[in-house]
């Protein structure tokens, strides 16, 4: 059934969001959402508050997280669905992957002081809820609240983008790892906005052959990030590959996000739902 007003990929203030997981529920809720799921970045410590909240507004959940891996020298987004929330080799996976976000921020605020902005690495950290998950996303609060920059897109086009002053590269974790993390605690695994990587069709093949070989599942293909020629083009590769298809805003704040919790339009009736392989895992 893919009328059905699932999304499955959001923010908190557990990772780069600015809404709580509660107030992200009573929004979602407010929105229609009858499906739902925080995905924060490399965490899952706002699991069970998002699922009690859930409840609490009549929304179904399943448990999320949006794991980033480095694959063929690109950042990879991997969201992980259905998963229990306390599964140790899980959280392990994840704690090793937020490591190194605090030197890379130290290094990314060097960057920007060597073109004149001083203390970014403060400035960004005030907009931080958990330092181990200090982004890229914090740096452009901080810069727009500061008045260098009209919105955080501009903040992300002149600083913070590969071969700009803010950007450090960084390696994650590993496309097979995260995969296994998600799957051995109950999970699938679904690449996230697969249209967002810089990907020669090449690489794309290899990416989506790979994933399929590790035991991934699904794909995003209507997500806030595409457009509506993107969730064709996505759709057709969920069909080439026997890949499910996920539905998610990628909200992160009411002031910067474009699409809201629960407006995109519906999955494409020919693709299998990610929730169809989760009936087990919906609560
Ligand atoms: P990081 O994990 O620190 O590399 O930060 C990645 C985050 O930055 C993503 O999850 C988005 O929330 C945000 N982001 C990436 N690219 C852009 C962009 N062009 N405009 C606004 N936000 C972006
Ligand atoms: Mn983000
Ligand atoms: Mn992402
Ligand atoms: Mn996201």
């Amino acid at each position: 059934m893919s009328i059905l007003n699932a999304d499955l990929h959001c923010h908190s203030v557990v990772s780069d969001g600015t809404l709580t997981p509660e107030e992200l529920a009573a929004r979602a809720a407010a929105n229609g959402v009858e499906l739902w799921s925080l995905t924060d970045h490399d965490e899952i410590a706002g699991q069970h508050r998002a699922a009690a909240a859930a409840r609490s507004h009549g929304m179904k959940y399943l448990t999320g997280t949006e794991i980033s891996v480095t694959f063929a020298g690109h950042t990879v987004h991997i969201v992980g669905l259905g998963f229990d929330a306390d599964d140790p080799e899980m959280k392990q996976g994840l704690l090793a992957t937020r490591g190194g976000r605090g030197a890379r921020a130290r290094e990314m605020a060097e960057g920007l002081a060597r073109v004149g902005i001083k203390d970014a690495y403060e400035g960004a950290l005030k907009y931080v809820g958990n330092p181990e998950l200090i982004s890229r996303t914090h740096f452009a609060r901080f810069l727009v609240d500061s008045g260098v920059c009209q919105d955080t897109s501009e903040v992300f086009r002149r600083f913070l983008v590969e071969g700009k002053p803010g950007y450090v590269s960084h390696r994650w974790a590993a496309l097979g790892p995260a995969i296994r993390w998600i799957t051995r605690a109950g999970g699938i695994a679904v690449i996230a906005h697969p249209a967002r990587y810089h990907f020669t069709a090449n690489e794309e093949y290899a990416l989506f052959t790979e994933f399929k070989a590790h035991g991934g599942k699904g794909v995003e293909v209507v997500v806030g990030s595409h457009t509506a020629a993107e969730y064709v083009t996505y759709a057709e590769t969920a069909r080439e590959f026997g890949l499910a298809a996920s539905r998610g805003s990628d909200f992160h704040s009411p002031d910067e996000s474009h699409t809201d919790l629960g407006q995109l339009p519906y999955l494409p009736g020919t693709l299998t739902p990610v929730w169809e392989l989760l009936a087990d895992r919906i609560r």
